[in-house]
């Protein structure tokens, strides 16, 4: 065991990177349950799938069974090129919180997104590329998933098809720019150009739009149009599985000073960065081979996990999509305007879902109010402007610290910075002002929601 100090950044060097995702579904004795055709409600069938999606992404869609999977050697040379990300010791914070805590992050804000998403979205574009086809489509909310995606399909020559949520499009003009930068076409969502955009604006005629139209939207594009396949930056088995490697590198980073975490806290939306973060951690849990706690931590504006059922439910507003088995508020939940916009999802990643319904993981939900107050915090004492989203993990990591700081035990945590926040500017000009609210969906908003989930026997 080396006794030397901790550097305040752990990295790895290029040789120790991960050769391989690692695919949790395999450890697990109890499987995520399948995704299911809405009209026959038989599992997806991989030709089924691979009308919208890639074909190699179908595949690593329905693994359940291969815990490793070799990351090609493009996406590597890509990865390189942003990673590996700083494993940070927050010595700043701890001695500010003057808790007896050891507090480290895994900061993914290092690219020009500013997201984690890049990870993900760089591993698809790859296989569209690898499969012949033109292009993709998608949807974005607060707009990383569609910077992230419009860098990697640029990377790959691929054209880049994004529906913007049109409030995000209007409030956030300058990402719609660097998505421009990189050639990716941008649509306000819902709009006139699709079947599904042209039903919701004449049932909701100044809708300002949801993650769940968009999704809808950029579906039928991909279905509609030839050598198009549509790609989605969360929730799906996949997309945690590329998202893999920010655990995996963090685990290498901690192994090299013998450090074991006690706590792992992540943000969870649609639960890909936190399930990409405990992997390596949830599979040693899994194998009985280790024990932590494990923290999703969620808007109390969107609570799937802690308020949501676990069922049965549409992925998208427009019901195009096959039925997930996840912790859901239901599709037809809009939440209120919270601006971690990446974190407004009504369901939650069937993964994750699964561990946390058999006790594996815990959840939590906190105000947007309590989140600005530690992003600001974090940003004056470690540096970082931080996300909106991810200063969700940051409030419960400072939280947890201050009972250590009760308690004087040395907990060792660990949390998931996943991204930076220049983009986010208006909410904070509104926490600043005083003018940030914090809406909480009423059990009977949610019982309305929850009254129109698919009936699935
Ligand atoms: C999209 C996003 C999230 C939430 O998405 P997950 O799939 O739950 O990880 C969190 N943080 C940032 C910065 C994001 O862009």
């Amino acid at each position: 065991m080396k006794t030397e100090k901790i550097p305040y950044k752990i990295y790895l060097e290029e040789s120790e990177m991960p050769k391989s995702w690692y695919n949790m579904r395999a450890d697990m004795k109890k499987k995520p349950a399948p995704l299911l055709n809405p009209a026959t409600k038989e599992p997806m069938k991989a030709e089924e799938l691979g009308a919208v999606f890639c074909d190699e992404l179908v595949a690593q869609e329905l693994d359940d069974k291969t815990p490793y999977i070799e990351i090609p050697e493009e996406i590597r040379n890509f990865y390189k090129m942003y990673r590996p990300s700083p494993l940070v010791r927050a010595y700043c914070l701890e001695e500010k919180l003057g808790t007896p805590a050891k507090i480290y992050y895994k900061f993914e804000g290092n690219n020009t997104s500013g997201s984690h998403k890049l990870n993900s979205a760089i591993a698809q574009a790859y296989y569209a590329k690898k499969q012949g086809l033109k292009g993709v489509t998608t949807e974005t909310g607060a707009g990383q998933w569609g910077t992230a995606l419009s860098m990697a399909c640029s990377y790959f020559g691929l054209d880049c098809k994004v529906f913007m949520v049109k409030c995000s499009y209007e409030q956030k003009p300058f990402r719609r720019e660097v998505m421009r930068t990189y050639g990716a076409s941008v649509t306000p969502s819902p709009s006139e150009t699709t079947n599904v955009g042209r039903k919701i604006l004449a049932e909701h005629p100044g809708t300002t739009g949801s993650l769940g139209c968009a999704i809808s939207e950029a579906v039928e594009v991909a279905v509609g149009s030839d050598g198009y396949r549509y790609v989605l930056g969360s929730v799906l088995n996949q997309v945690l599985l590329h998202q893999s490697v920010i655990g995996l590198e963090t685990k290498a980073a901690l192994d090299k000073y013998s450090i074991k975490p006690d706590i792992i806290i992540g943000c969870a939306g649609g639960g890909s960065n936190l399930g990409g973060l405990i992997s390596p951690f949830m599979g040693e849990k899994l194998r009985g081979e280790a024990d932590y706690r494990i923290i999703a931590v969620e808007p109390a504006s969107c609570p799937s996990l802690t308020r949501g059922v676990y069922a049965y439910d549409f992925c998208d507003t427009g019901m195009v999509c096959p039925l997930a088995k996840m912790y859901t508020l239901g599709s037809d939940f809009i939440p209120s305007a919270n601006h971690a916009g990446g974190l407004r999802y009504h369901g939650m990643s069937s993964t994750l879902s699964e561990l946390y319904d058999q006790g594996l993981m815990e959840a939590t939900s906190v105000k947007q109010t309590d989140v600005f107050e530690a992003a600001e915090y974090f940003a004056r004492v470690e540096g970082i402007l931080p996300a909106p989203e991810s200063s969700h993990a940051i409030r419960v990591a400072i939280d947890e610290a201050l009972k250590c700081k009760e308690t004087g035990e040395e907990k060792t945590i660990v949390f998931g910075l996943t991204g930076t926040g220049y983009f986010d500017m208006v909410a904070y000009e509104k926490f600043h002002d005083g003018e940030m609210s914090d809406t909480i969906p009423t059990d009977e908003e949610l019982a309305a929601a929850r009254a129109k989930l698919p009936k699935i026997d």
